[in-house]
């Protein structure tokens, strides 16, 4: 009788603890420690010894139910667990499909390269194929070719970077025409946008910038021409019917040459502090080939003529979008490039 009381002890305790089992591992622990071999309840079996013959077969049949019982309620709480750990999992990887989506910030063109692409546009529209030369430069294809001697004083003007004694990082893209003339034959129309470095750096200038070179050469091309293609382009690049003047100027390698003004952006021509009150912006140079610069391009200069121009880049940016300091465009601020 004590005995089978003890046996039902076991099994209350047993019970109990499979109903506070939170985890599946502690499942099997407990199965080890009532069950195994050398569980506690096979432990029952070694007072049988103590027992009448009767009593034995009896005991053991009790010992078995207990098992069973034991056994039964280990799986169901096993069960149970089990479906509460799925029921996490499910919890934990649930996608809520309403949250709204990360923004992905995707880049865009440097307000240079979107006008640099413009420039590229409107002058394919009427003809210009696109050249480009390197930006290490000899001094031939820089000032020499382009009627810029040694002891000219036009090379003060810029303030260039020498490499070694005949190599510069080139201070124009003029060099492009020398290079471009030596390798087609005419009728030539070519622009040649590119970058260009000059020992220099304030609120108006960098040391690297861009330009966008232009070139034709025909039989019979005249300044009319240069006037047309030019006052075409202005008025195409600013989208607006501005107006364009021609002053007489002076570079080496063209003549006559003429710097390029147009009405200011800013205030329509009638006075404002980026004019100067001038009413009037530079925009930029230009002018009839000269004849030197044709030998040196080994183009006959008795049988064609041609005219070149040269044009800011980052000028022209500035201009169209209201920038007023050059260095802006060159800093990555992002805050400013996402203005564009
Ligand atoms: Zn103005």
């Amino acid at each position: 009788m004590e005995i089978a009381n003890s046996l039902k002890i076991l099994k209350e305790a047993a019970k109990q603890a499979i109903n506070d089992a939170v985890l599946l591992g502690d499942l099997e622990t407990l199965r080890v420690r009532y069950l195994g071999k050398k569980g506690e309840v096979t432990a029952q079996l070694k007072q049988i010894g103590s027992l009448s013959h009767e009593e034995r077969r009896s005991f053991g049949q009790q010992v078995n139910t207990v098992k069973v019982e034991i056994q039964q309620l280990l799986d169901s709480r096993h069960n149970v667990l089990e479906a509460v750990a799925v029921q996490a999992q499910l919890e934990n990887e649930r996608i809520d499909i309403t949250q709204p989506g990360r923004q992905r910030s995707s880049g865009a063109l440097h307000p240079v390269s979107r006008t640099l692409e413009r420039m590229q546009t409107i002058f394919d529209q009427i003809g210009f194929d696109v050249a480009t030369g390197p930006e290490i430069e000899d001094d031939y294809h820089n000032f020499e070719a382009l009627n810029i001697p040694a002891d000219h004083p036009a090379r003060a003007m810029h303030d260039t970077f020498y490499v070694d004694d005949h190599t510069v990082l080139r201070t124009h893209t003029s060099p492009v025409q020398i290079r471009y003339m030596h390798n087609n034959e005419p009728p030539i129309r070519v622009i040649a946008p590119g970058r260009v470095y000059r020992c220099d750096s304030d609120v108006t200038h960098t040391p690297m910038f861009h330009q966008l070179e232009g070139l034709a050469i025909d039989t019979n091309v005249t300044f009319a021409d240069l006037k047309g293609v030019l006052i075409y382009f202005l008025r195409e690049f600013f989208e607006k019917d501005l107006g364009v003047r021609f002053r007489p100027s002076y570079f080496p390698f063209t003549e006559p040459s003429a710097e390029v003004d147009i009405a200011c952006v800013f205030c329509e021509g009638n006075g404002c502090r980026i004019c100067k009150q001038t009413g009037w912006l530079e925009v930029l140079g230009c002018g009839m080939v000269h004849p030197e610069v044709f030998r040196h391009g080994g183009i006959d200069e008795r049988k064609f003529t041609g005219y070149a121009f040269g044009l800011g880049v980052e000028r022209l940016t500035m201009l169209r979008y209201g920038v007023n300091d050059l260095r802006l465009f060159f800093e990555n601020d992002l805050a400013f490039l996402r203005q564009f």
